[in-house]
């Protein structure tokens, strides 16, 4: 288990806290959605609470090592400042000795934000002198950062290995929450997968065949699938190079008794666009010059009953391309689905959280992860960089 702030005394303390306030931003930068922001509060609050002097980093969009001040991380500071109903100091150039003067100037209990750590370029390198930078500003390390988790950078990965180290609130939870349902899931354990890149979803598979009793697969990747056993998928997104694998997996889950259900109908278009003229089909039986665009209704009715019964749900990636209206049913009806469910539900990827949260109905779901690729990560087996540094207890 990794050290949580509760596991370090954090009083008198300089804290380098590396949240992701990557958050969404309209033209006029305004803050569109502020749950990274919230989502950090516990950690922060406790940290005042605890006499910790708290210096929040944070990368906000790609400014690629360039200064863009539509990038800048003010937006933010101003929300949180509000949020949090105190002061926060900004300090604008981080590696400008102004910086440390602020930093010595702290006092317990008191938070300071840096601007953007992205518009440094050593930061995706990873580059160790910026980093030894970074940790002279502190005592301590938390990460808090679960969406980049998955990505050795400086002030993740750099900091961590320089600091005595912990994880905070945010992070602990998604820890707990995938321990749980990877480690020791109720059954009948259900896996939905969905999105287009087999390449990311076939080694979650690989790893989940010996925790599921089902998985779902609608999506794009269905039709990789549905060709490997022989179907006709007309002119759907398919990835050719994993073919063989995706029919090895599927010969796995009969050996293991790990159940795959596939598309039995799709709703295929001629155009991949919002206005296309949609058709149904039934699967491997498409016409040639039509695509996968959306699961069909007998499809989701069988994946209702299999969500049903289901103790355990993890969902990754959706079920059509749902960003068009025409074919976010299957989407759509699966979260609603998952929301009614009593099972234990974790849903990862930026496309399936969006799905529950435009529905409304995000409150009902055990946990919406924070972190698309990180979470990716941990249902592929891997091990996330940025936690795998963090001290153990
Ligand atoms: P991923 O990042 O792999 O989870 O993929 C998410 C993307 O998959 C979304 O942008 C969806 O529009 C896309 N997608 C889902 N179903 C299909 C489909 N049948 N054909 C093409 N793209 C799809």
């Amino acid at each position: 288990m990794k050290k949580t702030i509760r596991d370090i005394d954090v009083s008198g303390k300089r804290v380098f806290v590396r949240v992701d306030y990557n958050v969404p931003m309209n033209a006029e930068l305004k803050i569109v959605d502020d749950t990274r922001i919230t989502a950090t509060l516990p950690t922060i609050k406790y940290l005042i609470e605890h006499n910790a002097r708290v210096i929040l980093c944070s990368h906000l969009g790609r400014p690629n090592g360039q200064v863009d001040p539509k990038l800048s991380l003010r937006p933010v500071l101003a929300r949180l400042s509000k949020l949090l109903d105190r002061p926060v100091s900004f300090a604008e150039d981080i590696l400008d000795k102004s910086t440390i003067e602020m930093v010595d100037k702290m006092h317990d209990g008191d938070v300071l934000m840096l601007e953007n750590i992205r518009f440094y370029k050593e930061e995706d390198e990873n580059d160790e002198k910026f980093a030894k930078y970074l940790a002279g500003l502190a005592d301590i390390f938390v990460l808090e950062a679960f969406a980049t988790a998955h990505r050795k950078h400086a002030s993740t990965y750099g900091v961590a290995k320089l600091l005595p180290s912990a994880v905070g609130f945010l992070v602990e939870q998604e820890l707990l929450i995938f321990d749980k349902v990877l480690n020791s899931p109720d059954h009948p354990f259900v896996a939905i997968l969905g999105g287009a890149k087999v390449a990311d979803k076939l080694p979650v598979i690989e790893n989940l065949l010996d925790k599921v009793d089902t998985i779902l697969i609608g999506g794009g990747m269905a039709y990789t699938f549905i060709k490997a056993i022989g179907g006709n998928v007309g002119i759907s997104i398919v990835d050719n190079t994993k073919i063989e694998l995706a029919s090895e997996i599927l010969d796995k889950a009969k050996e293991k008794g790990v159940k795959i259900i596939l598309p039995i109908d799709n709703v295929g278009a001629k155009e991949f666009c919002e206005d296309a003229e949609a058709k149904l089909f039934n699967s491997g039986f498409f016409a040639d010059d039509y695509q996968g665009m959306d699961i069909g209704p007998k499809t989701i009715k069988t994946f209702k009953k299999v969500i049903k019964k289901a103790k355990t749900i993890v969902w990754n990636g959706p079920l059509g391309v749902y960003e068009y209206e025409k074919f976010k049913k299957g989407t759509n009806k699966i979260a609603k689905y998952v929301a009614k469910s009593k099972a234990i539900s974790v849903i990862g990827g930026g496309d399936s959280v969006a799905a529950i949260q435009s529905l409304g109905v995000a409150k009902k779901v055990t946990h919406l992860s924070t972190g698309g690729g990180a979470s990716l990560m941990l249902l592929q087996g891997k091990k996330l960089p940025c936690v795998e540094v963090i001290d153990d207890v």
